[in-house]
């Protein structure tokens, strides 16, 4: 049996397009199919233009600690729509590279939609044809659940609209309490909305250490962010005046310009003819897959975040590496998960690796837990009244650290970095006997000599 393709890959974000151009690069014919713009999720409406946003967002701060360093910053202004036009010049020159990148190494580009039509073909929906392929990479991502079974859902935005609203609301309700809720907020606190999170749990930031949650939820509220915790918007209206009101579970009103729902995302699976190609799906519509990433179907493949392992653009990249070494490298190779650093884009940030305290204490008998918090040096002369947290979990039988959290100024600078050995499996004797780098933030996390406090049996012991 001959095929046209040796692969094809659905969908060119960070997973498909590394697998396409890794694969072509073997010599291997490779076609690409994108139904959207070149880049997916991450480069056109995640992570790239919410970490310009970010960078954005921090300005009034920076002009505002200058004054404590004897700069007198004088009138400054805001220009939304300069904003959003020069990002989007930035991430459609990241898309001409990923395009640039995908034409050097021989791969076909089809800008179409396209679906399976059985476990080699492929049907190109804009070209009404059907490509045939000895392999198949699904790469096809995932998109903010826009709930709508919600009352008043058609009211409200989600991320990809954030990021191109016409102009910048005055005020804002957003629900949710994750990455994107929390990240959004100080955006837009930043840029000078009127911001308020609601959150159905005790704590913004579930899965993250709670000293962490915590203390962000404490400089949120000191930076003007109104932090409801314990409440859902239960409905959504638009009225006269064009504002809209998000009534949350207790019946208080909020009459703003924006709702942003920031409620999770959902696999692009659907209508993509998985069933025609014996691709198995979860109940949350998320492709099943093995350990290399293989699905049901023998010859098809599925990385990145319509697997919901972890959606985070580096681990779809990870996926797809392991995915063209193991079929085409004769190198079998399985994605590894763990001591995955990740952050949070937040105001201040959040930086972290491996695991919580409380996942930790559920694992070791007893656990060295080392913790500080202070006032970094550039916050001492602005007069800027917030504090960053350093932590290190270590396992007391091992003396392994099995998880760092920071919050504070590089926070995920911070992370990537403190990945590497802790992904070495270092011990907390090779933290006391690294040289402390001086005058810097980083230096306390190889000066906490002595435990702040233990943990026995998932239980805290002269914790204060
Ligand atoms: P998250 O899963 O992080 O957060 C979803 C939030 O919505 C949670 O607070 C969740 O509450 C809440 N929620 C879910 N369903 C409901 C409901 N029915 N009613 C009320 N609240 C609800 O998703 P995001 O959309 O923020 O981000 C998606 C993923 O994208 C992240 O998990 C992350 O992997 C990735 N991402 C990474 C970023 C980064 O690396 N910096 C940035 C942005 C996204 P609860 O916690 O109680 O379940």
């Amino acid at each position: 049996m001959t095929y046209d393709y040796d692969l094809f890959v659905i969908g060119a974000g960070s997973g498909g397009v590394r697998a396409a151009n890794r694969t072509a690069a073997l010599g291997k014919k490779v076609g690409v199919a994108e139904e959207s713009r070149y880049g997916g999720t991450c480069v056109i409406r995640g992570c790239v233009p919410k970490k310009l946003y970010v960078y954005a967002s921090t300005f009034p701060e920076h002009f505002e600690d200058a004054e404590g360093f004897g700069w007198s910053v004088g009138e400054t202004s805001f220009d939304w729509n300069k904003l959003v036009a020069n990002k989007e010049k930035e991430i459609t020159r990241l898309e001409g590279l990923y395009k640039g990148g995908l034409n050097s190494n021989g791969v076909d580009m089809f800008d179409t939609r396209a679906k399976l039509q059985g476990a080699h073909e492929v049907y190109l929906e804009a070209e009404d044809r059907v490509i045939t392929a000895e392999r198949i990479l699904i790469a096809v991502g995932g998109t903010p659940n826009r709930f709508t079974s919600f009352e008043g859902h058609e009211h409200a935005i989600i991320s990809d609209d954030a990021f191109d609203l016409e102009e910048l609301p005055k005020s804002i309700v957003i629900s949710g309490g994750g990455y994107i809720a929390v990240e959004f907020a100080g955006i837009f606190a930043g840029l000078g909305v009127d911001t308020t999170i609601v959150y159905r749990g005790d704590e913004i930031l579930r899965g993250f250490d709670n000293d962490v949650r915590e203390l962000l939820h404490e400089e949120y509220e000191k930076r003007g962010i109104n932090v409801i915790t314990n409440q859902v918007i239960s409905k959504i209206e638009k009225l006269e005046s064009g504002a809209k009101r998000a009534t949350l579970s207790n019946g208080e009103e909020f009459d703003v310009d924006e709702v942003m729902l920031a409620l999770g995302r959902v696999p692009l699976t659907d209508d993509l003819g998985l069933e025609l190609a014996g691709v198995e799906m979860d109940d949350g519509g998320n492709i099943v897959v093995n350990e290399y990433s293989r699905t049901s179907a023998q010859n098809i493949w599925a990385v990145g975040d319509v697997t919901d392992r972890l959606q985070l653009t580096p681990v779809a990249i990870h996926e797809s590496m392991c995915f063209v070494a193991t079929e085409y490298r004769d190198d079998p190779q399985r994605p590894d998960h763990e001591t995955v650093p990740t952050a949070v884009f937040s105001h201040p940030e959040i930086g972290t690796v491996g695991l919580t305290e409380e996942e930790a204490g559920q694992r070791f008998a007893k656990l060295n837990v080392f913790r500080a918090k202070f006032r970094p040096m550039r916050n001492t002369i602005s007069g800027r009244d917030s504090r960053m947290l350093m932590k290190l979990i270590v396992d007391a039988e091992t003396d392994k650290v099995i998880g760092a959290h920071v919050l504070g100024p590089d926070a995920g600078e911070m992370a990537q970095v403190l990945a590497i050995p802790m992904k070495m499996g270092c011990t907390k004797a090779d933290f006391d006997r690294t040289m402390a780098l001086h005058p810097s933030a980083a230096e306390e996390l190889v000066t906490m000599y002595d435990p702040s406090y233990t943990v026995v049996d998932g239980v805290p012991v002269g914790k204060n």
